[in-house]
């Protein structure tokens, strides 16, 4: 729950603990690294729904906390939600 995966095809690291840095130039900002191949702006968080590693598009409010969802699973929580 709660990973990212890393979209260097190179690479394809997922996992959770990713390396952070903050921004040389944008104070506040934080950059985010791969830890495997040391990229960074190719790390994409994973859909929070049990067992799916599709790209999260969209978060919602669920019971259990904030979950991020892939598009699939997105439509599948709004019926759910109805
Ligand atoms: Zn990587
Ligand atoms: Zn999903």
């Amino acid at each position: 729950m709660n990973e990212f995966m890393c979209k260097n095809r190179h690479c394809g690291w997922i996992g959770k603990e990713i390396l952070r840095a903050p921004h040389p130039f944008d104070e506040g900002e934080t950059l985010y690294f791969c830890p495997q191949c040391k990229d960074y702006e190719n790390l994409i968080a994973t859909c929070d729904m049990e067992g799916c590693d599709k790209e999260a598009v969209a978060g919602v409010n669920a019971k259990d906390g904030y979950k991020r969802i892939c598009s699939e699973h997105y439509t599948e929580y709004r019926q759910l939600a109805k």
